[in-house]
């Protein structure tokens, strides 16, 4: 699999609207983009940081993943989304044959136009990583 870079690092908050100031008062970060994701049951707000982004991620219902993250003392960063060069299904093949755990066994539509996939925590060192392409 050829990784460019970090493509976002998606960040769960209770309310994105409680958070903004910080990330664009504080930090000073371009906002550009909102997006609910339905299947995900999440509202989803985009900054930038250089050519890498931050996802915020809310909870639009109880049973939303984000909602149980942060239900079971959950804060902060969610997962680490990597950009990948040559398709989200080969990696995913690749991760399968070398015994890693998949949430996704195909890629999907995720929010700001992405193809993606998401790797168990179990199998990557704690992280929840998201492979994901344009
Ligand atoms: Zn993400």
């Amino acid at each position: 699999m050829k990784i460019s870079r970090i493509e976002h690092l998606g960040i769960a908050v209770q309310s994105i609207d409680a958070v903004m100031p910080y990330f664009q008062d504080v930090l000073g970060l371009e906002y550009y983009k909102s997006e609910v994701v339905e299947d995900q049951k999440v509202k989803t707000a985009f900054l930038k940081v250089g050519e890498v982004k931050i996802e915020l991620l809310e909870p639009t219902s109880p049973d939303s993943t984000i909602q149980k993250f942060l239900d079971n003392g959950g804060k902060g960063v969610h997962h680490v989304a990597f950009k990948v060069e040559d398709g989200v299904s080969e990696a995913l093949a690749m991760c399968d044959e070398k015994g890693i755990r998949l949430i996704d066994k195909a890629p999907r539509g995720g929010a700001d136009g992405l193809s993606i996939a998401f790797l168990h925590p179990k199998s990557t060192c704690g992280i929840l990583t998201e492979l994901c392409e344009e």
